[in-house]
């Protein structure tokens, strides 16, 4: 290439980078011109105040002026160890610098020479030492970036080195700064007192001090956070304006009917007030996109009943997908009995079943004479047709990828869909992951439910094992979760398989189950059968059951290992109990070794709140792992926190949902739209619905 490279060419094509540095960089993201300058620090080095050698201490990191006095290789027994020192002085006080393995240094810093020294002070009898420094030379003061001020420290990779990133750097920031294009449009620029595109940048790496870094941050963020936000209003707005939704029928007599004669109790308020606003979306043309969060135990399922009745009500199909076999059969068995003598016919899909009663189903659903379909991602296969459905509801969801629910979508023809989710998504991550859903919340529990009493030991104590025996027998029942199926060389971790073993034989073998993923489809279902009977009263599993499962009689939880397992998991799993009204129990076992575990035990023993232990687990692990959001991308910030910027999301949002309500193409903003469409180009696709 001849030309001078622009801000969009191949960083390659930059001086002194070259192909090989290319690859390096690519692994940090880097690869044009331009993406050096949204290469922002990790940290940086307070580099501006410069220290008379005399008043060094040792134990800090300091910048000092000084002129080297002497500096030799020195050669060393072991062969692949080279030592290079210097003597250095400021005027008045001498000084020594020692660096391992790095070559030439020699032929640089020769005696006379000026330069800064950065690094960690050490003392070496009356004289301080400093090992391994960074220095820069003073000769040539145009290209002194580190010498006086704040220094930035970029992330590096193999191969890569601090010095030559910034010099790197900095000279893109020279060349390339002034061609980026501000796409924040004006209006914003103002509300905020955001600093201009250029002066941003250049805080960003060069500080001055906090205030203007800060100020560059909160700009970047709100950026990033900016465009997300301007597409999901306008992914919301499209969608809105497909017409041609079918109008759910929400017959209030029909339900209380329907409640009164099957549901084995009334509704809360709050179950009450999330229909009202499934009805008020769903009764209309526009297709509803609702999620809908309650915690465990919170009664989501009836609320999901009622929206598929609607849609029978309607002469349409409903359809419900549950992520695990055993939770979709539990809806079926559910869903069957509480339609028994309504007009709704259930179905349930398996990936399990017997090819003939498969296609019997099949045949029902695509003539129509199966109105609700329940089931796990079988439903999503080719073969399934549906006659005419207009309702689909997702059980949760975060088990499901993007595409599962588009496929389960698209079997409908713009149907109403409801996502539900019993992890509670920190708000943050709600606005961010499904900022362009109606959001529902069930808040309370069913009455009379008793806080479930949370307790970690290392091992289980005699008292405890009598404790669970006494349950047993005066008729109610327990989980015993282990993290594996079998025992394994590999793993000192518990295993259902050997546990299930010695619980037999401590509590009677007619009274102890096991169940795990690895049992035929069949055995599974006789297993869950006995145990939602009451015949099996202990039962072993692994987190098959993790899910979704409903045991009222169930009033202990033991989780095995407990600290191996994620916040979500622990508080899905003690979930399984405390579903009545009865008084219920989890234990925790096991010997954390690590910190972060042993914080977890604590977030579990110290509240049962769903949304606590949620905006723990986003604190400890960061967005991208809580709830399974990482496959939607969009939390992939650069500089923007879901953990700190809460503020400043929430002006995002609405700066940009009140822009594309006053302007839904954006004519007004280019700029922004090139950035929309370039960031989110497929991820906010017209076609998609979340
Ligand atoms: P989740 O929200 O975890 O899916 P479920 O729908 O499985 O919860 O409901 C948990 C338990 O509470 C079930 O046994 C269900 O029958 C019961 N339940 C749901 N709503 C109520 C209510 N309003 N009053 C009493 N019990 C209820
Ligand atoms: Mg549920």
């Amino acid at each position: 290439m001849n030309e001078t490279p622009g801000v969009d060419s191949p960083v390659r094509f930059l001086r002194g980078v070259g192909p090989a540095r290319a690859e390096r960089l690519a692994k940090l993201g880097v690869a044009t011109a331009g993406d050096l300058l949204y290469l922002f620090p990790r940290r940086y080095e307070d580099r501006r105040s410069l220290t008379p050698i005399s008043e060094l201490r040792p134990g800090s990191a300091t910048s000092v002026l000084a002129r080297v006095v002497s500096i030799e290789r020195r050669s060393t027994r072991r062969k692949n160890l080279s030592l290079v020192n210097a003597l250095l002085t400021d005027g008045s006080t001498l000084a020594e610098a020692l660096w391992f393995n790095r070559r030439g240094i020699e032929k640089i810093l020769v005696p006379g020479s000026e330069a800064s020294f950065y690094g960690r002070i050490e003392s070496k009898g009356a004289r301080i030492q400093i090992t391994n420094p960074e220095f820069e030379l003073l000769e040539d003061e145009d290209r002194q970036y580190e010498t006086g001020r704040i220094v930035p420290v970029y992330p590096l990779v193999e191969g890569l080195y601090q010095r030559w990133l910034r010099r790197t750097v900095r000279s893109a920031l020279e060349l390339f700064t002034d061609e980026l294009l501000e796409w924040l449009p004006d209006f914003v620029l103002e509300r905020f007192s955001f600093p201009p595109l250029a002066d941003a940048m250049g805080s960003m790496h060069y500080p001055e001090g906090n205030d203007d870094w800060k100020e560059a941050r909160k700009r970047f963020a709100f950026e990033e956070l900016f465009v997300l936000q301007t597409g999901l209003a306008m992914r919301r707005r499209m969608r809105k304006r497909e017409k041609g939704g079918r109008p759910l029928v929400f017959d209030g007599a029909e339900a209380k009917r329907f409640i009164s004669a099957a549901v084995p109790f009334s509704l809360t308020e709050s179950q009450q007030r999330v229909l009202r606003e499934i009805e008020s979306d769903a009764g209309g043309s526009e297709p509803m996109n609702r999620l809908l969060q309650g915690d465990v135990g919170s009664g989501k399922t009836v609320v999901a009943a009622l929206f598929l009745l609607a849609s029978v009500d309607a002469g349409y199909q409903g359809a419900l997908m549950a992520p695990t076999e055993v939770l979709a059969k539990q809806h079926f068995d559910v869903f069957s009995r509480w339609f028994q003598g309504t007009g709704v016919k259930t179905a349930l899909l398996t990936g399990s079943m017997p090819p003939s009663e498969r296609e019997t189903v099949l045949a029902g659903v695509r003539d129509g004479s199966v109105s609700l379909l329940v089931g796990t991602h079988a439903l999503i296969q080719e073969k399934v047709e549906f006659c005419d459905l207009a309702a689909v509801v997702a059980d949760e969801q975060h088990r499901f990828g993007v595409m599962q629910r588009n496929m389960l979508v698209s079997k409908g023809t713009l149907p109403h869909v409801l996502v539900m989710t019993a992890t509670p998504i920190p708000r943050t991550l709600t606005l961010s992951v499904y900022g362009d859903l109606s959001v529902s919340v069930i808040d309370e529990l069913p009455p009379g439910r008793i806080p479930v009493v949370t307790r970690s030991m290392k091992k289980p104590t005699k008292r405890f094992l009598d404790f669970l025996r006494a349950e047993m027998d005066a008729g109610r029942q327990a989980y015993w979760v282990c993290p594996l199926i079998e025992d394994s060389e590999k793993s000192d971790l518990a295993s259902a398989v050997a546990r299930f073993e010695s619980l037999r034989s401590m509590f009677g073998p007619e009274r102890v189950g096991l169940l795990h993923g690895r049992l035929s489809s069949s055995e599974k279902e006789s297993v869950m059968m006995s145990f939602a009977r009451g015949d099996i009263r202990l039962l072993v599993a692994t987190t098959v059951i993790e899910v979704g499962i409903d045991v009222p009689d169930a009033t202990v939880m033991v989780v095995e290992n407990a600290h191996r397992f994620g916040l979500s998991q622990l508080h899905q799993l003690r979930g399984r109990v405390g579903r009545s009204k009865m008084k219920c129990y989890c234990v925790l076992l096991g010997d954390p070794g690590s910190p972060d575990g042993r914080s977890r035990l604590r977030v579990m023993t110290s509240t049962n709140d769903g949304f606590k232990i949620a905006e723990a687990d986003l604190a400890m692990r960061g967005p991208g792992e809580v709830c399974g959001v990482r496959q939607h991308g969009v939390t992939d910030f650069l500089v923007a926190d879901l953990r700190r910027d809460r503020r400043l999301l929430e002006e995002a949002r609405k700066t940009a949902f009140d822009l594309v309500e006053r302007d839904p193409l954006l004519k007004s903003c280019p700029g922004l739209l090139g950035e929309v469409l370039r960031r989110f180009g497929d991820r906010l696709s017209l076609a998609e619905t979340a």
